[in-house]
């Protein structure tokens, strides 16, 4: 099961979608035609996790035909996780971009946050501030929660999960790397694009299978299997849920591999113009342009 949030024609709102092959089914439009009014009303995949597992599992067997489609053409897509109670990410999670980015190996698992007004959606703009020169991609797996998680061992972790999508970690380097916080320079308006869908934990590959690949204007950046993560998403799950409860729709972002800009000898960072992809396997493909503020 692949989950979509898809705007109204308002812009603005949105409807939980389950993706087919050739376009999105509205799951509003489901529940009627299969008078099931208990499924209406979803707004995205964080609504549908905090219904429970019964309607996540009810949603997997539901048939699609029974409602008509909306072509990939018509469709706009909105993150499929609107507005996370936590965007936790995890920094320095693959040895080689630590080395390469020269900064030193921490001692414990590095984590800060981003917030829901960082979120669009594959095909929205990233928008590129003016009180950044050095604005970099940074391809992520991102884990959504499925239920409430409290100090949960990481041999139970993978049944917290409800589902995986990919999140680019935008970052303003000048900003992120003069302050002893990363709030400022990772926080900014759209510097968390999410998407394109959450792909159902029941329908994804295993992680270990799971390839990172990042993209700017089609140029390879970042290429690396998630099996690199130094600390493994169970494991991240155990490490966060034993001080703090994570609850459905909360979106942990993994880490990046090695790639982004600011390590390259001499950087290219992104601007206006630009395009930028995260694909991962089994997930799909984050496409982003890059806007200049006006
Ligand atoms: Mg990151």
């Amino acid at each position: 099961m692949r989950l979509a949030a898809l705007y109204g024609p308002d812009g603005v709102s949105s409807s939980l979608h389950l993706e087919v092959d050739d376009g999105y089914v509205c799951v509003d439009a489901l529940a009627a035609a299969l008078d099931q009014p208990h499924l209406r009303g979803m707004a995205d995949a964080g609504e549908l996790f905090w219904r429970g597992e019964q309607v996540v599992s009810e949603l997997r067997d539901i048939d699609v035909s029974a409602a008509p489609g909306v072509a990939s053409a018509n469709a706009r897509l909105a993150p499929p996780v609107r507005r996370p109670g936590k965007i936790v990410c995890v920094g320095l999670n693959y040895l080689a971009h630590i080395d390469q980015s020269k900064l030193s190996h921490p001692d414990h698992i590095v984590l800060f946050s981003k917030f829901s007004s960082c979120l669009v959606a594959s095909g929205e703009p990233v928008v590129a501030p003016s009180i950044t020169s050095k604005l970099d991609y940074e391809g992520e797996l991102a884990v959504v929660i499925g239920r409430t998680t409290r100090s949960v061992m990481a041999a139970d972790a993978i049944d917290h999960i409800g589902g995986y999508t990919i999140i680019n970690d935008i970052s303003a380097r000048d900003l992120q790397l003069a302050e002893p916080q990363w709030m400022r320079g990772k926080g900014l308006d759209t510097f968390a694009p999410l998407g394109p869908v959450v792909v159902d934990a029941a329908a994804a590959p295993p992680i270990d299978a799971m390839h990172i690949r990042t993209c700017v204007n089609g140029e390879i950046r970042q290429d690396a299997p998630c099996s690199l993560m130094i600390t493994g998403v169970p494991e991240l799950i155990e490490y966060i849920s034993a001080w703090m409860t994570l609850e459905p729709g909360d979106i942990i972002a993994t880490g990046t591999p090695s790639g982004v800009a600011a390590e390259m000898e001499s950087p290219v960072f992104m601007s206006d113009g630009d395009v930028v992809e995260v694909d991962i396997t089994g997930i799909g493909t984050l496409r982003n342009p890059v806007v200049a503020a006006p």
